[in-house]
């Protein structure tokens, strides 16, 4: 994939908000929905913005901020994401600042001060204290150009980011009834948008729901042999270089990781909720500012990397869910440059997935969901089908066509007819008394003749050796897929023994037949996409991108801001490309507005002559 770094323009009749879009931010057009979006605030009417991670929220709220007279209030909910979108609308030149409990008291007061003389376009405020009499009574002093709601799904208990504090956000519409309301998410769960609505007392709001998918993202799902080894394979082959996360379940795990890809030279760093909260942060930071680094972590790291040139987003466990799955490797690829979202996984994980949900102490209905859940990931893994068709299809969207750009599509597994090894599989289970685990019943199944098989008198059933001719490999793939579908289930100890569920009757009876996913010679882990990288620059331009790359990196560190407050990848990309030879050309790329160009344009105009 080629990535496309121009936009094309219509040329339209001007506007105050399109004339902010091009002086402020460098864009030529606005994208999808924005301007409608954009048009409903600087209207004065409420909405509520349902986009996908990299859609071009930001924009929705911040250009209204500046056409709407009055100070923009942004309510969101971490310090890094305020402190990042405050950084780049000042690269921007925008008036902005936030309010956080990391200022002292003297910066507090500037900022005050600032918000009550009408300094400033826009002010971030974390919800709680937002919430606070000091706050509010300030707020009612000036005039307020709109409130912005970012991450609005923490407000729901059913989102996976609630935050208590959201609900206090009620008291806006009571106190400022004049003040439109934007809030926006990224969540695809239709259940956690309803309630936000609700919540928020936006039903009267005007929706604007985008389509979920991220056609940048290709997806690549695979059976999970040496672990480490594939996911080396895979950064070596297609991300050397690239920014990446790389989620683990548990905080051993991500320890272990990190270590191990240290140790294979690919610089890693471990990120989970046990670790200090200074050491936290500055590893946040790190995978922020500098470029090539890979995060290993939990689910703990998450919400708010709006680091846009994550490139890669790797599994080495199964989520416990499509939304989780959806939202986590939603943050690869913001920029809408190529990105890969990678999963190995295996029997062992299929087990532990389903014996977590089994001792789940969760009662009725939740627990029928826990299930429900469950089963949709482990059917996304086991699927033959498009991966794109099949997440958008949980989300409730129509794709008619397979999106051609996830393993599935390039290079089909094939099924095949496994009614009879299926039958031998749970009968083996069966007829030793559902009290072992795969690598018990596979000896059983192919013959072996160990010592515990003996001991246990098992050689002499009908159906050991029964299954020789298949290997140890394709007998775990079965096994797997039979507990993925559910004709198999782990012991409730969690000990990795099979039972059968009752589900398997018609199947052994004979009445019905199976076919099962072909796992494929060396696996798709690491072929396909051409295990090419990324973002593929030609060789004879890669001496530029170097150098333009190594500029953005000395500005970003002389003023301690992330790279890409300076310029995004696609910038930089816009560059390399249209290889601008005056002031005036480097205005036309996208990303480019006049404070940038002010700032930055000799700098980087300076690298091209140089190198070009
Ligand atoms: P979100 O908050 O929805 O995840 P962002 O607001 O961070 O997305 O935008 C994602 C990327 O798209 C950013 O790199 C942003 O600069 C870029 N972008 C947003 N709107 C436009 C536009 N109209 N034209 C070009 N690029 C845009
Ligand atoms: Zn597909």
């Amino acid at each position: 994939m080629t990535p496309s770094v121009t936009t094309t323009a219509a040329p339209a009749t001007p506007s105050p908000a399109r004339d902010i879009l091009q002086s402020v931010f460098g864009y030529e057009s606005f994208r999808g929905p924005q301007e409608a979006i954009v048009d409903t605030v600087i209207a004065g009417n409420d909405a509520l913005v349902l986009m996908p991670t990299g859609g071009g929220k930001s924009l929705c709220f911040q250009i209204p901020a500046l056409v709407r007279p009055g100070t923009a209030v942004v309510i969101s909910p971490l310090i890094a994401l305020m402190q990042n979108q405050v950084a780049a609308l000042v690269q921007s030149g925008v008036r902005a600042a936030y309010l956080s409990s990391t200022l002292d008291w003297q910066q507090t007061q500037a900022i005050e001060s600032q918000l009550l003389d009408g300094r400033l376009d826009l002010l971030y405020i974390a919800p709680e204290r937002l919430v606070t009499s000091r706050m509010l009574d300030q707020l009612s002093r000036v005039q307020i150009a709109l409130f912005a709601i970012d991450e609005a799904h923490c407000v729901s208990h059913w989102g996976h980011d609630f935050r208590v504090d959201y609900l206090g956000l009620s008291v806006l519409q009571n106190q400022f009834p004049s003040v439109p309301r934007i809030a926006l998410t990224a969540t695809a769960d239709p259940r956690t948008r309803a309630d936000i609505a609700v919540r928020l007392g936006l039903e009267k709001a005007e929706v604007f729901l985008s389509s979920f998918d991220r056609p940048n993202i290709f997806y690549r799902i695979a059976q999970k042999q040496k672990a480490m080894d594939q996911l080396e394979a895979f950064i070596r082959r297609e991300h050397s270089g690239d920014a990446g996360i790389v989620y683990c379940l548990s905080r051993n795990k991500v320890e272990k990781t990190a270590e191990s890809l240290n140790q294979r030279g690919i610089k890693a760093l471990p990120y989970h909720a046990g670790l200090p909260g200074h050491v936290r942060e500055e590893n946040q930071t790190r995978f922020l500012r500098e470029e090539g680094m890979v995060m290993v972590a939990t689910i703990a790291f998450g919400m708010g990397i709006d680091k846009p040139n994550v490139r890669f987003v790797a599994h080495l466990d199964l989520p416990k869910s499509i939304e989780s799955y959806y939202q986590e490797t939603g943050r690869a690829g913001r920029d809408g440059l190529a990105a890969n979202a990678w999963m190995v996984y295996g029997i062992a994980d299929v087990i532990k997935l389903k014996s977590m949900m089994d001792q789940s102490e969760a009662a009725g209905e939740f627990k029928r969901e826990e299930k429900n859940k469950v089963d949709a990931i482990l059917s996304l893994c086991e699927s033959v089908q498009c991966r794109r068709q099949l997440l958008l299809t949980h989300f409730g969207e129509h794709m008619p066509e397979p999106c051609g750009h996830c393993d599935n599509c390039v290079e089909p597994a094939p099924t095949w007819e496994a009614t009879e090894p299926s039958r031998l599989a749970l009968s083996a289970v069966y007829r030793t008394g559902s009290r072992y685990g795969v690598e018990y019943l596979v000896e059983v199944l192919r013959g072996e003749r160990s010592e515990r098989v003996v001991a246990k008198g098992h050689d002499t059933l009908a159906v050991f050796g029964k299954g020789a001719d298949v290997s140890e490999k394709e007998w775990r793939s079965i096994f797997r897929q039979l507990l993925a579908r559910g004709l198999l289930l782990p012991d409730i100890e969690g000990f990795g023994a099979l039972r059968l569920d009752d589900s398997c009757r018609p199947l052994l009876r004979g009445e019905e037949t199976l076919m099962l996913r072909r796992e494929q010679s060396k696996t798709a882990a690491s072929r396909k996409t051409g295990g090419k990288p990324a973002l593929d620059i030609a060789a004879e331009d890669r001496v530029l991108w170097e150098a333009l790359r190594a500029k953005r990196r000395q500005l970003a560190q002389e003023q301690g801001v992330p790279p890409y407050v300076i310029f995004h990848d696609t910038t930089l990309l816009a560059i390399l490309e249209a290889h601008p030879v005056s002031l005036h050309e480097m205005r036309h790329i996208a990303g480019i507005g006049e404070s940038k160009l002010e700032r930055y344009g000799e700098d980087f105009l300076a690298v091209v002559t140089e190198y070009a």
